[in-house]
């Protein structure tokens, strides 16, 4: 039987998804299984054709990369969002809320070649089958999606908050503690990683879809978190997504 051919693209990120992947050596025994037929940060090289499974890592940030997802869509079977960058617009989407021209200048010599819009995630576009979450994804999950894929299963994407993980940890919770944590608006599927390290969670997976924020924000507020601390912990990885919170 022909191995499923699998191609992993990357737009305006850090990369760091694929990173995760290439760390983890039960992704590599997977990959062993499947076609390869690109993946940037080892090779860059633009294979054309089907594809049966893309993982596509980053977010949109001009109408060529946009033009370029659309056409990986219309060549892939099964296509995976790699990352809070992909699901959310993640990091690269703070510039959405700055003045834009003057984080330029701050930062590069040259801004005339620089022509980026708003940093938006991919199922602006496109259709999504299937949104892996996270700043970068959580490696079980990776593994259980892939294996699910090989499988010919639907994966099903963690639709609980962080907060769920955490409490069958039986970890002391923060909130508790007077400090702050994210966890019980944002999607789980972490196993808690940060608060079982006693780091609260700064939400990387992103808001759940009934997630109560303004509930959230009354507590951060109750412990002495001003509106623009709020502002700026919230809009970290998902921005676009509490756009439409009075915040
Ligand atoms: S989701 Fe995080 S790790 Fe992945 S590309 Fe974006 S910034 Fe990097
Ligand atoms: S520490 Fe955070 S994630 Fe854990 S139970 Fe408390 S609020 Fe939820
Ligand atoms: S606990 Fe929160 S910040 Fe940490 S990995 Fe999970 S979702 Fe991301």
């Amino acid at each position: 039987m022909a191995k499923p051919k699998v191609g992993v693209w990357s737009f305006t990120g850090c990369e760091g998804c694929q990173v995760e992947m290439l760390n983890c050596p039960e992704i590599m025994d997977l990959l062993d299984k499947v076609k390869v037929m690109r993946f940037p940060i080892l090779e860059e090289r633009d294979e054309k054709g089907k594809y049966d499974i893309c993982f596509v890592e980053g977010a949109i940030t001009t109408k060529e990369e946009e033009e370029k997802l659309k056409d990986v869509r219309k060549r892939t079977n099964f296509l995976v969002a790699l990352g809070t960058c992909a699901t959310y617009g993640g990091i690269p989407s703070i510039k959405n809320f700055l003045d834009e021209k003057k984080v330029e200048k701050t930062v590069y010599r040259n801004t005339s070649y620089l022509h980026s819009e708003k940093a938006e995630p991919l199922e602006k576009f496109i259709k999504v089958d299937y949104n892996m979450r996270g700043c970068p994804p959580d490696k079980d999950e990776f593994v259980r999606v892939f294996k699910d894929l090989l499988l010919e299963k639907k994966p099903k994407e963690p639709d609980f908050p962080v907060c769920v993980e955490c409490r069958k940890k039986e970890n002391p919770c923060l909130l508790e503690q007077g400090h702050f944590c994210l966890g019980p608006v944002t999607h789980g599927g972490c196993d808690a990683v940060c608060p079982s390290n006693e780091v609260m969670c700064h939400g990387c997976r992103g808001p759940l879809k009934d997630a109560n924020i303004k509930r959230e924000i009354e507590i951060f507020e109750k412990k002495g978190a001003t509106s623009e601390d709020l502002k700026r912990i919230l809009i970290k990885f998902a921005g676009e997504k509490f756009r439409t919170c009075d915040l």
